[in-house]
């Protein structure tokens, strides 16, 4: 079997570990390769390369660091069907979806071509008699990302860009659950002519996530997981006074005002909360109609729709969505649509009852892969599990509300605040929502409403730890620190030794 190893220095690296585990195919649910685990010489031996690269690249100027962004830009378009191919079949989520995953993730690398703008400094002239003050943005050294499953491409890539073309090195350790597409794209950044030692991939555990929080020489760490794992890495990194960005798990809701078109209303709701098996942190997992009859209607529309949707392979181009990640992960949301049912939601669509057990693509049957159907319950309310805690699956709740200012509190109170819609024609009502919302990104009549790369991408609460959000100009302030310059050049004019704090007159 295929071992997936860690790249360090510009090439492949075993590790000392001996440590695997399996990277499992969740279309077919079997193995299909194992993945080196890193221990912390492992970690430290891709931080020293790194570190012994990082000073030289700093060196060069900007324009000639994104130059090898450019290059890898283009290689990774060149093989974007073979990275999206790889994606799908260690994810689960179907082949047109992973090329977005790719793109989106490519969108961030574009925005870093701007690095030499983005790190302009500010210049005032005559600041004081003969004194000028300027600020310059100087790259923080070895830096590193922890990155989650459910975009193998696209996080990984907003994270490493901007570092790296702001003069950083980087470490980056992408989810052991689908490591490969990460190290192919670190081989395509020294295919683009980028140095070795600057984008190194380690695969590993809690070990390997210590023994970055623990390093000195890592400089800060941009972390996107579940919240637990944000809130543990944020708060070693506050005590160790690392700079970090740890952004975590959603609930996010979608509201519909009587003024909706509800037709194409359920069809955006249906893409959005099942969408890659509802394995998104900007999936739609609520749905908020306002007043007795929007919910009728909706609920209605959404018992028409969501059987229609064709649950398969990856690979398969009739899949609307494909299985998910883990036999563990397919267990937890069956859990939890079984506790939705104990605490009495009206589970309408029931996706568990999906039989795949005749299902195949090309010649090889899919029953052990990790499927399951669609989910939809009404009538959820707020103290439920399914409610308060992140499913992570293909399952709709729908929580109904009287009036708007009802709507806009279950968001708003939510402990998650990561993105949140509302569906309307009423300008008003829906600039009345954008004021109030306790939520960081916000769509208008858009499900999913995850900002352009030139935009910042960050939730709020239990959804993101720490002052800056990802990608846009935010991403080079967190990996860049800011050097603040006074100067002046007197000619012969000692005014001797000053005791007292200069202030201006
Ligand atoms: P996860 O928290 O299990 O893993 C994320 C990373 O942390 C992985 O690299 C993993 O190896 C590492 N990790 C796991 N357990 C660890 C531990 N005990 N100690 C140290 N490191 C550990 O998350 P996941 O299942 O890979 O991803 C899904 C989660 O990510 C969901 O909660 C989803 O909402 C969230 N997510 C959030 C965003 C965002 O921008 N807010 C984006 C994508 C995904």
């Amino acid at each position: 079997m295929r071992t997936i190893q860690h790249f360090v220095d510009g090439t492949d690296y075993p590790g000392t570990s001996g440590n695997t585990q399996p990277v499992l195919n969740p279309s077919l649910g079997t193995p299909q390769a194992e993945v080196a685990l890193a221990n912390k010489v492992d970690v430290d031996h891709a931080i020293a390369n790194a570190a012994k690269a990082q000073k030289k690249w700093a060196q060069q100027n900007p324009q000639k660091r994104i130059r090898v962004l450019m290059a890898w830009i283009q290689l990774i378009h060149q093989h974007m069907d073979e990275l999206a191919r790889t994606l799908s079949l260690e994810h689960g989520k179907i082949f047109e979806d992973a090329k977005g995953d790719i793109q989106r993730g490519v969108d961030v690398l574009e925005f870093a071509l701007g690095a030499p703008h983005q790190l302009k400094g500010e210049y005032s002239s005559g600041v004081g008699p003969g004194i000028d003050t300027y600020s310059l943005r100087q790259p923080l050294g070895v830096v590193a990302g922890i990155t989650p499953f459910n975009f193998p491409a696209m996080i990984p890539l907003w994270k490493a860009g901007p570092a790296i073309a702001a003069g950083n090195a980087f470490i980056l350790k992408p989810s052991e659950r689908d490591p490969s597409v990460p190290v192919r794209l670190a081989e395509l950044f020294i295919e683009a002519g980028g140095p070795e030692g600057i984008l190194n991939v380690v695969h590993g555990d809690k070990e390997a996530v210590d023994a970055l929080l623990d390093s000195e020489t890592i400089q800060a760490i941009g972390f996107v997981g579940s919240t637990p794992i944000a809130q543990y890495i944020y708060e070693r990194c506050a005590a160790s006074g690392k700079r970090s960005q740890c952004f975590g798990g959603a609930k996010n809701h979608a509201i519909v005002l009587p003024d909706a078109d509800l037709e194409a209303t359920a069809d955006t709701l249906v893409g959005a909360a099942f969408g890659s098996a509802g394995e998104r942190c900007m999936a739609l997992s609520v749905v908020v109609p306002v007043g007795k009859e929007t919910a009728e209607k909706l609920r209605e529309a959404l018992i028409r729709k969501i059987p229609q949707l064709h649950v398969g392979h990856c690979l398969d181009p009739r899949s609307d969505y494909g299985a998910l990640v883990t036999a563990d992960a397919k267990e937890r949301v069956e859990r939890l649509i079984t506790e939705g049912v104990n605490d009495g939601a009206d589970l309408v669509i029931d996706g568990r009852t999906l039989d795949m057990s005749d299902a195949t693509f090309e010649g090889e049957s899919l029953s052990q892969g990790f499927y399951t159907g669609p989910s939809f319950f009404d009538h959820v309310t707020t103290d439920m599990s399914i409610y308060t805690e992140e499913i992570f699956g293909p399952v709709l709740s729908m929580v109904r509300a009287e009036t708007l200012e009802e709507a806009i509190k279950l968001p708003s109170e939510h402990r998650y605040g990561n993105g949140v819609a509302i569906f309307t024609r009423d300008g008003g009502a829906a600039r009345d929502f954008i004021t109030n919302v306790d939520v960081g990104m916000v769509g208008i009549n858009v499900p999913i409403p995850v900002p352009i790369a030139y935009y910042t991408f960050g939730g709020w609460k239990a959804s993101g730890f720490g002052d800056l959000n990802q990608h846009g100009p935010d991403s080079f302030r967190f990996y860049t620190k800011t050097k603040t310059v006074t100067a002046r050049w007197p000619e012969n004019e000692s005014a001797g030794p000053q005791f007292t704090m200069p202030v201006m007159d």
